[in-house]
């Protein structure tokens, strides 16, 4: 780490992870080391910069079930107490959270007239919206004050809780639909949070997971999408191993573009519907593809080490020849990049950024100061495209600049 200033290393014992988090083997070997990073949701006040914590940032793979997941668990109260990630923000994941709840609807509960869904992980409210425009009784689940409190202004009754089997039980209620959008395979709570899904799910019922799937992650070498607060990583096969566990199972599954590459699988209690022939073809496809091998893991670090020289190269060659660079977005996986790839601010004037809450704030370990979009005037060489998973819409946003010469230097390319 070539940092300018100490950073502060924090490494609890009892938080290093010796034993698999889904199948409690402690067979884990070590596939991808990002070194020591700060917490990257933690966006700092200018009195904080320096001070800020570092833990490990390793995936280890486990030999057993097949799971990659972080070796070392930042505690849930430093995460998820103030998160200042908000869903309604970009246009695109909108879109994408009506689209889900439409489908659902015409999908399994169409016909029937009093229906009710749980949102784990319900933000502010903005997929719930979406269920209550189709007629369902709402509620959601946030563990983060602020948009929690947004979420029940704008009329979305929230619970600001942990999701986990206890706080499940206390709701006193069965749910049609259970929707997980992201957050609730990266639970530090993980098995009493399935239990708590298995205890609210009504007997016919869907529970409806969005994860980003490793198996894309690796093949676009979305390594950004390793922070602190994705404890762990899946693929269909461990996914699987993780539900039965708690007496659930897949039933369908298909792969969306949303965040580079995520999978919306349904599941529901085991045992109650045949699984789908495109469920079927991806989890063959991971077995041709060898998704499940330590090998493939292995074959992706190297290529992060290599995106690390190529983006350096570029980045210095760039200041070399006298041009201004902005990073373009602010997302918590753009700190992961920075921190691995080394990009501060000999390489990044500013950070520009939409969301509000992120005002005047530095990016943790490179102290990057954000600048919100709109407000500022001056224009760079060259934007660096942090918020890369939103490549189309930032082109087509910006094409006014990239018509003066602007550059949008994508460090990650998807497909
Ligand atoms: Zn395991």
């Amino acid at each position: 780490m070539d940092k300018k200033f100490s950073p502060r290393i924090v490494q609890d014992r009892e938080r290093i992870v010796t034993q698999c988090r889904v199948c409690d083997s402690s067979n884990l070997q070590l596939a991808v080391d990002l070194g020591f990073q700060p917490w990257g949701n933690h966006f700092l006040k200018k009195e904080e910069v320096g001070k800020e914590p570092f833990y490990p940032l390793c995936v280890v793979f486990c030999m057993d079930c097949r799971t990659p997941q972080l070796d070392y668990t930042v505690p849930k109260e430093t995460m998820f107490g103030e998160h200042t990630y908000l869903s309604g923000i970009t246009k695109t994941l909108s879109d994408h959270f009506k689209i889900v709840a439409e489908e659902i609807d015409v999908m399994f509960f169409e016909s029937v007239s009093e229906k009710s869904v749980l949102d784990i992980g319900s933000n502010d409210g903005t997929q719930l919206k979406h269920f209550k425009n189709l007629g369902y009784d709402v509620l959601g689940v946030e563990s983060a004050e602020v948009p929690a409190k947004l979420a029940n202004e704008a009329g979305i009754p929230t619970v600001q809780a942990f999701f986990n089997f206890e706080s499940a039980k206390n709701l006193q209620r069965k749910f049609q639909v259970v929707n997980a959008a992201g957050i609730f395979f990266h639970l530090e709570e993980l098995h009493s949070a399935a239990d708590g899904v298995k205890e609210i799910l009504a007997n016919d019922g869907v529970f409806m997971v969005q994860f980003l799937y490793m198996k894309k992650i690796m093949e676009n070498l979305a390594f950004d999408q390793i922070y602190h607060e994705h404890l762990l990583y899946y693929n269909l096969r461990n996914l699987e191993t993780l539900l039965n566990r708690h007496g659930l199972a897949l039933f369908d599954a298909y792969l969306s573009p949303v965040h580079g590459g995520s999978v919306i699988s349904f599941i529901t209690h085991k045992g109650k519907r045949e699984r789908s022939p495109r469920l079927v073809a991806m989890m063959e496809e991971e077995e041709r593809k060898n998704t499940n091998e330590f090998t493939t893991y292995l074959e992706f670090a190297e290529k992060i080490r290599e995106a690390k020289k190529k983006n350096l190269e570029y980045l210095d060659i760039a200041k070399r020849q006298g041009k201004t660079i902005f990073g373009f977005g602010a997302p918590v996986k753009g700190n992961t990049l920075l921190n691995y790839f080394d990009v501060g601010t000999e390489h990044l004037d500013y950070l520009i950024e939409r969301n509000e809450l992120r005002r005047g704030l530095y990016s943790p370990g490179m102290h990057i100061p954000i600048v919100i979009e709109g407000e500022f005037e001056k224009l760079p060489d060259i934007y660096y495209v942090l918020a890369w998973n939103f490549k189309k819409e930032i082109l087509a946003r910006n094409q006014h600049l990239i018509d003066q010469g602007i550059e949008f230097y994508f460090p990650v390319n998807p497909e």
